[in-house]
């Protein structure tokens, strides 16, 4: 029998009420046999998250502050669980102990990777199954990334395909040994590893929306949910801040092809959305959606003859590499260059590589504009098809949006396009509403 992996977001563990929906879900299908939990999220939206919390005491700590408030609101919610659901794990005491570590100087990551350490303990005490430590189980090679020894140790630790494991989320050990955590959100990525490591069949990921939904609902209303999405499709819409699933977490089942099912522990019976390697051939919509974020800044250059320097481009990408700056695009033409970057990124490094650009290419021009916004129209459906580009650009003239930038990737499947950010609402309801014509070749 194949198994299913379920990852529990943290709003999906935040309470005991939450561990009961959880063991429905199990039950109704019992492919479902290895378990990933977050640790718990807010129960209304004046809390704070644990992991929050976790690292607040970590600070207070440092700081030689009396963890008395935080620490409370954390021991209160594992109580909580503990006691309503009746369990006996011996929180209080394992608390304690735990406290103690933080204010003897525990570190960051540690701390914060109790938040779903002690969940798992309170999960595997309550479904009867059994816990499995990433400490002994999930490693980062010396670079951060996962070591492709994870999959065989973790594999051979949840081998038996008839037992119910729990492996909590957010956390392995680094080359030394010692506890560290992936970047925020990263449960989605244990997830990910588990169902590689058993080669599930599926790895279903469970949070409170039903599945993403094809462009944001606070700019565009009620755009359809995404029934069905392919991985790269994915990726680009995540990276542009389709934020339901962390997009790092593609990559370990993406390589061997296992789908991704976002669901909604709230509402089981939804669907949801399923991430997938190939879509079938016609699908509903060309697109998959449209998604974008604000704040990018771009450094232009004029530069007579710059085609014919050789090793120009280099420079210039140089110097951003030198200051440390991820760059996100680079439209050109004969005699200009612009580099696209986040302005979150750059900061209060804009002079410096202004200054760096003049000495080293000497320009005869150079701006840098902020501002900026990226919009990405993202479908499978866009590729080789006439027509596609004209439909964008024509929604943006309707809409009276003077387009910025525009860069279409190689495989077609996405053209992104930079507005001004106060065009940004304006440009994806444009968009959106151009590109959601159903496709007539579709029956389903
Ligand atoms: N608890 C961690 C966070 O809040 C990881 C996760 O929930 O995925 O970022």
């Amino acid at each position: 029998m194949s198994r299913i992996v379920c990852k529990f977001g943290g709003s999906s563990v935040a309470d005991h009420t939450q561990f009961l929906k959880i063991r429905k879900i199990l039950q109704a299908n019992p492919k479902r046999t290895v378990v990933v939990p977050s640790a718990p999220g807010k129960r209304n939206s004046g809390e704070a998250k644990l992991t929050d919390l976790l690292y607040l005491c970590h600070d207070m700590a440092q700081k030689k502050l009396s963890l008395d408030g935080p620490f409370s609101l954390i021991r209160d919610r594992y109580l909580d669980i503990e006691a309503n659901l009746g369990l006996k794990a011996g929180m209080a005491q394992v608390l304690e102990n735990f406290r103690k570590e933080i204010e003897e100087g525990a570190t960051r990551d540690f701390t914060a990777s109790r938040g779903e350490y002690l969940c798992g303990i309170l999960m595997a005490a309550f479904l009867g199954a059994e816990f499995v430590d990433p400490k002994d189980t999930v490693f980062f090679d010396k670079t951060g990334r996962i070591d492709p020894k994870t999959y065989e140790v973790l594999g051979k630790r949840m081998s038996d395909e008839k037992k119910l494991y729990v492996l909590p989320g957010f956390y392995g050990v680094d080359v030394k040994g010692h506890i560290k955590t992936f970047s925020r959100g990263g449960s989605d990525i244990s997830g990910a590893i588990a169902a590689r490591a058993v080669m599930a069949e599926m790895y279903e990921n469970w949070t409170d929306v039903s599945g993403l939904l094809m462009a944001d609902p606070r700019i565009v209303e009620n755009p359809h949910p995404l029934d069905e999405v392919s991985y790269r499709e994915i990726r680009e819409l995540s990276y542009m801040g389709a934020n339901v699933f962390h997009d790092e977490a593609i990559a370990p089942v993406r390589d061997v092809g296992i789908p991704i099912n976002i669901r909604n522990t709230n509402r089981p019976e939804d669907p949801g959305t399923l991430i997938v390697s190939k879509l079938p051939a016609v699908t509903k919509y060309d697109i998959a959606g449209v998604a974008g974020k604000k704040n990018f800044s771009m450094f232009s250059l004029e530069k007579n003859m710059m085609n014919k320097e050789i090793g120009f481009a280099r420079k210039m990408l140089g110097i951003f590499e030198t200051k440390g700056v991820s760059i996100e695009h680079v439209p050109s033409s004969i005699d200009s260059m612009s580099v696209v970057v986040s302005s979150e990124e750059i900061n209060d490094k804009t002079e410096a590589i202004l200054e760096d650009i003049r000495r080293i290419l000497e320009p005869d021009t150079l701006e840098v504009e902020q501002d900026l916004s990226l919009i990405a129209v993202v479908g499978e459906g866009l590729s080789h098809q006439v027509g596609q580009a004209a439909k964008v650009f024509i929604a943006l003239r309707d809409a009276n949006v003077n387009v910025r930038i525009i860069d279409q990737g190689s495989s077609e499947f996405n053209i992104i396009i930079g507005v001004d950010n106060g065009d940004y609402e304006k440009a994806i309801r444009a968009l959106y509403a151009a590109m959601m014509t159903p496709n007539p070749a579709f029956k389903g």
